[in-house]
């Protein structure tokens, strides 16, 4: 898209000084801000912490019109526009809360050019008379935040952002600036097709963040392990995330009792109440915050020195974002997972039972969580290869790393499972390739002619158990990927080319060395 409205000449800097006190740009922002004051479509993706929103700010202060904020994180805006205030910047919201009498004013605060960065939900932006008043004005962009929730492969999709192209048809001329701190590679072509956008410059940060150890933990006597954590790190400012609003409440109530600093957070509060324990947390006067994922979005603290997860996220991308919340300030800070199979279940009876529209995909990222917590590999390789980013080595800062597994050299396993991949051309799901390495005579293997494969047959000697296991930890590093999209399909990961071609190899664990899950006790 081409942009009716020109930068001004100022530099980007300047204004960064000016508004925000920082001295110089990360070097992605630099880069992102070049690409949208140009009015090209711009993709960002960056770990939360990363500055994104300096991303479409600076922009919006550098460039004539009003930058529109698509948010679905209503609760926020306020904070969001608050904060701006703050730093001298002219920012409104819309949201239903607001009575007519306040809407008029931040109409005519726009119309007269006195707004820089508007905040609005999807739906509000949407509606006819929202259109009506937008196009009586100058726009300079239109900034999508958290923009993964347009994508049903993401992990948490809204259906009212579907409808977000109809900008693209509304403002031809306007770019669409579409930012994340999680998406996945599928979710992020999404993004880009959904929004109709042109051509767009797609800036991806790396999401390796060094300062953060990563441990997972058997999930029996999980409070008695986390007092023990606590009373190693006193002082210091943390979250846990609970399943649910109940263990929030009890969990606090227990490590009170313990003589920590320690309160909870949830939806079922009302405002206020939310509010005033932020507040205090952000302060200091709480240290320990027991939560649910409710709690952190939005909030920019940087001082969490370590994260708990009472209990398993339900995917890697919702794992991240809540781990993400620590060490900000880029210091060291520690994060904990308590896995227990328990998690799996009641996640998958969730999901059975709430038949959501991509039931599969949810159940697939659901497994892939379990696979991270009870992977025998370097933890952030994982991690990294589900964002299609390679770690090339183990990172030193995860417990695997620190408390190695036993292995053996599996490349030759590994070339054989790929070899067969590339023969299937990349069609088939697990169950079937590995009923083609052991040469079975299945239906599925029969009538598609797959027995005729060069590589039909040739891991007979393994059981199917153990196949399973070696081909989910090939996932996890990122030698073989999972195609969503495609019925679940198995093909190449970014690693395949150089353990077949390259010389590379692979080291696995035996099936019977991997640690086996915990079934833990219910919520404390
Ligand atoms: P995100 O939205 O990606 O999670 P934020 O935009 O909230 O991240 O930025 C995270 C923190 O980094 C904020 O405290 C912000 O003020 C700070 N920050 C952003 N850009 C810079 C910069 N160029 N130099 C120093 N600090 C920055
Ligand atoms: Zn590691």
């Amino acid at each position: 898209a081409n942009a009716t409205a020109q930068p001004t000449r100022q530099d980007p800097v300047s204004y960064l000084k000016r508004y925000y006190g920082y001295d110089r740009f990360r070097p992605m922002q630099e880069a992102v801000i070049q690409s949208i004051t140009s009015g090209r479509d711009t993709v960002v993706l960056m770990p939360t912490g990363g500055g994104k929103s300096v991303c479409f700010q600076v922009p919006a202060l550098m460039m004539p019109g009003l930058c529109v904020v698509v948010s679905p994180l209503i609760a926020l805006m306020k904070d969001q526009v608050e904060a701006l205030h703050l730093n001298g910047i002219a920012a409104a919201y819309i949201n239903s809360s607001q009575g007519a009498k306040e809407w008029r004013e931040v109409e005519a605060n726009c119309r007269q050019g006195k707004i820089k960065l508007l905040y609005v939900s999807p739906e509000k932006l949407l509606s006819d008379s929202f259109y009506t008043f937008l196009n009586s004005l100058q726009l300079s962009m239109f900034a999508i935040d958290e923009a993964h929730c347009i994508s049903s492969w993401g992990h948490d999709f809204r259906p009212e952002y579907t409808q977000l192209n109809q900008l693209r048809r509304w403002f031809p001329q306007v770019p669409i600036i579409a930012l994340t701190a999680t998406a996945d590679r599928l979710t992020r072509l999404d993004i880009a097709q959904r929004l109709d956008m042109h051509d767009p410059a797609v800036f991806i940060d790396s999401f390796n963040r060094t300062n953060l150890s990563l441990q997972v933990l058997p999930g029996n006597n999980r409070i008695g392990q986390i007092v023990k954590l606590l009373q190693q790190k006193p002082d210091t400012s943390g979250i846990i995330y609970c399943l649910s609003r109940k263990s929030c409440e009890t969990l606090a109530a227990k490590l009170m009792e313990k003589g920590f600093s320690a309160a909870f957070y949830h939806a079922g509060m009302d405002s206020s109440e939310r509010g005033r324990i932020q507040e205090a947390f952000l302060r200091d006067d709480v240290r320990i915050m027991c939560a649910t994922i409710a709690f952190g979005m939005g909030i920019d603290k940087s001082n969490v020195r370590w994260v708990m997860h009472y209990n398993m996220p339900k995917n890697i991308e919702g794992y991240y974002q809540e781990i993400g919340r620590a060490g900000r300030d880029g210091l060291p800070s520690q994060t904990v997972l308590f896995y227990s199979f328990a998690d799996v279940a009641t996640y998958t009876q969730m999901l059975t039972e709430n038949k959501p529209a991509n039931l599969d995909l949810q159940l697939a990222k659901l497994e892939r969580m379990k696979q991270y917590a009870e992977a025998n590999t370097c933890r952030r390789q994982i991690l990294l290869s589900y964002f299609s980013e390679e770690l090339p080595e183990p990172c030193g800062n995860c417990d695997v790393c620190r408390n190695p597994r036993v292995t053996f050299d599996a490349t030759v396993l590994a070339q054989k499972a790929l070899s067969a991949i590339i023969r299937l051309d990349g069609r088939v799901p697990m169950n079937t390739l590995i009923d083609v390495l052991r040469g079975s005579r299945s239906a599925t293997v029969l009538s598609n002619g797959y027995d005729k494969i060069k590589t039909y047959g040739a891991g007979a000697d393994l059981r199917f158990e153990d196949w399973r296991s070696y081909l989910h930890q090939l996932i996890n590093i990122g030698v073989i990927e999972v195609a969503y999209e495609n019925h679940y399909a198995l093909r190449p990961g970014i690693l395949a080319k150089d353990i077949l071609h390259n010389g590379k190899t692979i080291s696995l664990v035996r099936p019977d060395d991997a640690p086996k899950p915990v079934v833990a006790e219910k919520a404390p």
